[in-house]
């Protein structure tokens, strides 16, 4: 491990060399390689993560560049994945990312999410979400979500133990799965996709470290500068939580 990459890090004496190392041989999945991936990935690798499966069928486009700020103009036209791949592997030479060009769908997500230590939600659309959430339940793995529409960014964190919330638990998908909102067709203020990447990378780091488990929805509201954190429990009648 090229130590320099992480002086300021170790400097923080947040983290000993050895968590460090710890840190790196976690594996994460990423669904999404939009614009929240952009600062979750920059700042996962800066914190020393270092194994990285990222999903996504995207060609990178002129909209794109205000909030995927890891593209250029030169990069127009191509998958997103493998930009990301090249781009991130210029910074840190040791990164083991399998850049993966193709729309997640449950198969895919089922087969890969077992070989991860976590799922990192990045994606932009519902169906894909309780995908996500319902995979994540099944096989127990630490899920972190994030998404912002408008002048809002959310993150959600579950363990997926047995006593945990979902996604569902605060959205049941009946209310939410018709919907094909995303980033593109809502409107997003970019900056709010940066709090969201950031803030998820927070908590992966407590999570990882310290077992530091949220017990909140996280929402930034660009209107009154606000973060609030809503409290967020199982719920008795949620359909995926307590399946018949
Ligand atoms: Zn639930």
């Amino acid at each position: 491990m090229n130590h320099d990459l992480y002086k300021a890090l170790l400097n923080s004496q947040y983290l000993s060399t050895k968590e460090l190392l710890r840190i790196s041989s976690k594996k994460i999945l990423i669904i999404g390689a939009g614009g929240i991936c952009h600062p979750f990935i920059t700042y996962a690798c800066s914190s020393g993560f270092k194994e990285f499966t990222i999903v996504d069928n995207d060609v990178i486009e002129e909209s794109n560049l205000s909030r995927q700020y890891l593209f250029s103009r030169a990069d127009l036209g191509k998958n997103k994945v493998n930009v990301l791949n090249q781009r991130l592997n210029q910074t840190y030479p040791n990164l083991k990312i399998d850049a993966v060009c193709m729309r997640a769908d449950e198969k895919f997500l089922f087969d890969a999410a077992q070989e991860h230590d976590f799922i990192i939600d990045c994606s932009d659309n519902f169906l894909t979400r309780y995908q996500i959430s319902d995979v994540s339940k099944e096989l127990k793995i630490p899920l972190i979500m994030g998404f912002g529409g408008k002048d809002q960014g959310q993150v959600f964190f579950t363990s997926n133990q047995s006593s945990s919330p979902c996604y569902e638990c605060i959205f049941p998908r009946d209310d939410f799965q018709e919907s094909e909102i995303s980033c593109q067709t809502a409107g997003i203020v970019p900056l709010l996709l940066g709090m969201v990447g950031s803030y998820m990378n927070m908590i992966l780091l407590n999570y990882t470290l310290r077992k530091i488990e949220p017990k909140f929805l996280t929402v930034f509201n660009l209107g009154d500068n606000g973060v609030r954190q809503i409290s967020v429990n199982q719920d008795p009648n949620c359909a995926n939580c307590f399946k018949k």
